[in-house]
């Protein structure tokens, strides 16, 4: 029998930040050490209070459906959350869904359709492009450069503006580039905005991962009219070390919410009931865990900034948000590694997860070629000795 894909199925790609990772869990079943800097997932364990809450809520027989849209108590912790940060939502303007990625996806879902644009910045995360072809629109992207710090300015946002133009996409801090937007430079993107019915889609999930203060504050708390203007996007993957868990939420205007509940009803019924009890006690307890791992990235980011400034020919500027280092290595292609060719970012990451054992991502997964992210969520050894080795790699081109 021949099986006939749907076009949006045949056209999809496998996320590359997960291929990634695949390509090095299959090295390291071969017994080889991988330095494994692939995958955007903290290397700590998720918090002892917050596995507690989760082995109590199965004891306690909280192993049924919830309410699709997530639990009441923790739609409202949530909405307490963001009051504190300086934006109120209701409890019914947070749905709780499996992780960020699966909010964005409900997020598309509703708002677009084909025939209409939305807007995605570059670098961008791999699944935005994917995940708003699912929905039947066309991403259009705008390119930065690292001479705006990989930020897009008002005059490109104004330039790429069309009647058609239904969303856009904006994440900061940003994976892969760690660009974090001040707020003037936020509130200079919404006045372009201004007389447009153009939501902004706000993926905040590395809110907590800033290196200078505490937290990104929401986009939504800058201004009432972002506030009715923007779907708020975050979960509890990044700060709380619970990729796992899949957890995450959108906010927004009840018109948005309640088509999001609609869609999360007919599509997932609810979230892992366990998880979300388990959410709900990183969001309700101690912060001081997040601050302690907030810290020992800040020491990765300094570490692996030192290592590689003394590597010849790499350009890297230093993140001011998220775990990873957006790394320019075009002085290295058109080179030999070992006899192998390198002619773009996918062919580096390939000769040097063979040659030197370490794992990156390629820069063109994320929209820009001539680059390769590193995620620093590792140990410090691996970081050291995983820097080192991609030194010496760097060093055998010819
Ligand atoms: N947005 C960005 C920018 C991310 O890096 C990730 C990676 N996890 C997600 C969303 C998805 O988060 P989650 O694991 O909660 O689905
Ligand atoms: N967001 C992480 C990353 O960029 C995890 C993998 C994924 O969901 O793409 O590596």
């Amino acid at each position: 029998m021949e099986y006939r894909l749907a076009t949006r199925a045949a056209a999809l790609q496998p996320s590359a930040t997960i291929a990634a990772a695949q390509k090095a869990r299959e090295l390291k079943a071969k017994g080889v050490h991988v330095y494994d800097f692939s995958l955007g997932e903290p290397d700590f364990d998720t918090p002892e209070h917050i596995r507690a809450a989760a082995e109590k809520a199965i004891r306690e027989g909280k192993t049924h459906y919830t309410p699709s849209s997530g639990i009441p108590e923790l739609r409202e912790a949530v909405a307490r959350r963001y009051a504190e940060r300086g934006v109120r939502y209701a409890p019914n303007e947070v749905v709780i869904s499996n992780g960020a990625k699966h909010a964005l996806h409900n997020v598309f879902s509703v708002l677009c359709e084909p025939g209409d644009v939305v807007l995605v910045p570059t670098p961008f995360w791999v699944s935005y492009k994917a995940l708003v072809q699912l929905s039947g629109a066309t991403p259009r992207l705008i390119e930065t450069s690292p001479a705006s710090g990989f930020k897009m300015t008002p005059e490109q946002l104004e330039a790429a503006l069309s009647d058609d133009v239904r969303a856009i996409i904006l994440n900061s801090p940003c994976n892969p580039s760690g660009a974090v937007y001040t707020r003037a430079e936020l509130l200079a993107l919404a006045d372009v905005l201004a007389d447009t019915d153009v939501v902004i889609v706000s993926d905040e999930i590395y809110e907590d991962l800033v290196y200078d203060g505490d937290y990104a504050p929401p986009l939504a708390s800058l201004r009432e009219d972002l506030r009715q203007r923007t779907v708020t996007v975050s979960g509890v993957s990044k700060s709380f070390a619970m990729t796992g868990w899949r957890i995450g939420w959108s906010a927004a205007p009840r018109p948005i919410t309640e088509a999001i509940e609609r869609l999360q009803s007919q599509q997932t019924s609810n979230p892992c009931s366990i998880s979300q009890y388990a959410a709900l006690a990183a969001v309700t307890g101690e912060q001081a865990c997040v601050a302690e791992m907030r810290a020992e990235f800040a020491r990765r980011r300094a570490l692996v900034g030192e290592k590689l400034a003394a590597i010849p020919g790499v350009r890297a500027t230093q993140p001011d948000g998220a775990f990873y280092f957006f790394i320019a290595i075009d002085e290295y292609l058109g080179r030999s590694f070992g006899g192998q060719p390198v002619r773009n970012s996918v062919e580096f990451c390939t000769a040097c997860l063979e040659q030197a054992h370490v794992a990156l991502v390629p820069g063109i997964a994320f929209g820009v070629e001539g680059y390769v992210r590193l995620s620093f969520a590792a140990s410090v050894q691996e970081l050291e000795a995983g820097l080192d080795a991609l030194g010496r790699f760097l060093a055998s081109a010819s």
